[in-house]
């Protein structure tokens, strides 16, 4: 089995923080800013929504 990776997602629990680093080819904004406590949760959900529909067309 082979796994593609797309994007990576950083999350710190410690700190707590998080980042988002895309590889998708042409991804004008790859990096996302780091988030915590409870932006975590949005900034998960906006990865997942926002980004990947605005910048790539996917839907999730
Ligand atoms: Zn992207």
């Amino acid at each position: 089995m082979t796994t593609t990776v797309a994007a990576v997602l950083h999350v710190d629990l410690i700190k707590p923080r998080a980042r988002y680093e895309c590889f998708r080819p042409g991804c004008p904004q790859p990096v996302e800013q780091p988030a915590r406590g409870d932006d975590l949760r949005h900034f998960i959900s906006g990865i997942k929504t926002e980004h990947l529909a605005r910048f790539h067309g996917e839907h999730r």
